[in-house]
């Protein structure tokens, strides 16, 4: 008996693995395809500074428009990119078709990407952004990459090399999910960042309770003092908007001033006079 059973649960798992690395394998060689073939576009999700509420710029996120699942995002593919090693041709073509994209808009606004953990160990990486840049005319100084805390456990000597290569070329650093990584300060005494993404968990819970609302105003404090601009990720409310800008947060970017969207939808917001360009945002958080 039990070892009848021993043996159907066995094969049980042994099918459920099975089918798991066959899905996982056909999931690579779509994604090969997809990367490829150029379905996966950058959408764009704009940053503004606060307390005005200013347009400042915007943040690329990954989208795969799949020709039969739909719009997937990155949760359901990045981790694939990255261990598969795919995610550096991934994130130079997302990064070239940004550039291209932002040559239309007001030439003021920061364009600002993620780079994932192991692409920092490629000693190639200011290199090959900066021919991307050059190819398509943006500017290294409107140009932000935004780093985890999960690149820096990795090789720190290379990760410090790459980020002062970058910063050479006047593209700024951005810590991203702040707060969530591993032994976040040190890597602020190590390395120097321009700015800090305050991740959105925090945001979150600033209306939720005091303490966790001192959390964040330290953070924030902390930034300022270190010299770096402060970012709150994740915004939904108004009254975050006003606690944060309170605090000397610098900048804010959320479903308050807009998801992520797709270039015809951001491009109807950039491309108009700057004070439709706030209305249209205002309109966004007063829905
Ligand atoms: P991230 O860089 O921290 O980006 C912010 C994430 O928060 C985005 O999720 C965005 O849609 C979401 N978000 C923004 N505002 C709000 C809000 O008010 N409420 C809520 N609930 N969510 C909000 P998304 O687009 O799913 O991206 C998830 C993560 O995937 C990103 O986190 C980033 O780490 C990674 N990712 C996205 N695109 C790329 C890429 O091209 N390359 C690499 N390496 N990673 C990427
Ligand atoms: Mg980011
Ligand atoms: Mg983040
Ligand atoms: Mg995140």
């Amino acid at each position: 008996q039990g070892k009848k059973e021993g043996r159907g649960t066995y094969r049980f798992f042994q099918s459920a693995m099975d089918l798991e690395l066959k899905e996982r394998a056909q999931l690579e060689s779509e994604l090969r395809a997809a990367i490829e073939g150029g379905q996966i576009e950058p959408f764009y999700q704009p940053v503004v500074s606060l307390p005005h509420q200013d347009l400042v710029g915007v943040e690329v996120l990954a989208r795969w428009r799949h020709p039969i699942r739909g719009l997937l995002t990155p949760d359901q593919f990045i981790a694939a990119a990255e261990e598969t090693g795919m995610i550096a041709e991934l994130s130079c073509r997302l990064l070239r078709q940004a550039c291209l994209d932002a040559r239309e808009w007001p030439s003021h606004l920061r364009l600002a990407v993620n780079i994932a953990p192991q692409q920092f160990q490629d000693r190639w990486l200011a290199e090959r952004i900066l021919a991307i840049l050059t190819e398509t005319g943006f500017p290294p100084n409107r140009l932000e990459v935004e780093i985890t805390e999960t690149a820096l456990v990795q090789d720190l000597e290379a990760t410090r090399a790459t980020l002062t290569s970058l910063q050479n070329l006047g593209v700024r650093i951005a810590l991203d999910d702040f707060g969530t990584g591993y032994s976040s300060l040190y890597h602020l005494r190590e390395l120097r960042f321009d700015k800090l993404k305050i991740d959105r968990s925090y945001v979150d819970s600033i209306t939720m309770s005091e303490e966790r609302a001192k959390l964040v105003d330290a953070i924030i404090k902390l930034g300022t003092s270190l010299g770096l601009t402060t970012t709150a990720e994740g915004i939904e409310t108004a009254a975050s908007v006003e606690w944060l800008s309170g605090q000397g947060c610098d900048y804010g970017q959320g479903y308050l001033f807009g998801a992520p969207m797709p270039k015809e939808a951001i491009d109807r917001i950039l491309v108009a006079p700057a004070d439709a360009q706030k209305a249209m945002l205002e309109a966004r958080s007063a829905a």
